[in-house]
């Protein structure tokens, strides 16, 4: 695991506004703390910079690991993975009650590799809509 320097740690959750930026469940309803993650992961050349971080709930990172790609499940092309500091969130992916719907070939490929509508996710993400807790804001 890379260093990653206070204040752009503090940056990347400021900026998030405590939310998971692949799933937008808030770190407010986690017991566990969210992870700063590198988008496109060092070992592929990726740097610890504002541009290449965001914040993430730890099942969403950890699904994730150092994927950049995937194949798009639609077409089996090989498709680069959502990356919240290039793409809408709105543009790749929208809600249909705490299904996260992918609407492109980086959302269908991001959706793959994070489980991001796995049984368990979809009951905390129902449990937080009933509280009226689920999504987070933009
Ligand atoms: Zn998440």
């Amino acid at each position: 695991m890379t260093y990653i320097p206070a204040h752009l740690r503090a940056t990347v959750m400021e900026r998030a506004g405590g939310c998971c930026e692949y799933c937008r469940v808030s770190q407010d309803y986690s017991d566990v703390r969210f992870h700063v993650e590198h988008i496109i992961a060092t070992v592929h050349g990726g740097k610890t910079s504002e541009l290449n971080l965001a914040l993430s709930c730890p099942r969403c990172n950890l699904f994730k690991g150092t994927n950049i790609a995937a194949a798009d499940p639609l077409t089996d092309e090989p498709t680069f993975l959502f990356h919240p500091r290039r793409h809408s969130w709105r543009d790749h992916f929208q809600f249909s009650g705490s299904t996260i719907e992918p609407l492109s070939p980086e959302g269908r490929a991001t959706a793959l590799v994070l489980r991001i509508n796995d049984q368990e996710r979809l009951e905390h993400r129902d449990l937080l809509l009933k509280l009226d807790s689920y999504p987070c804001h933009d």
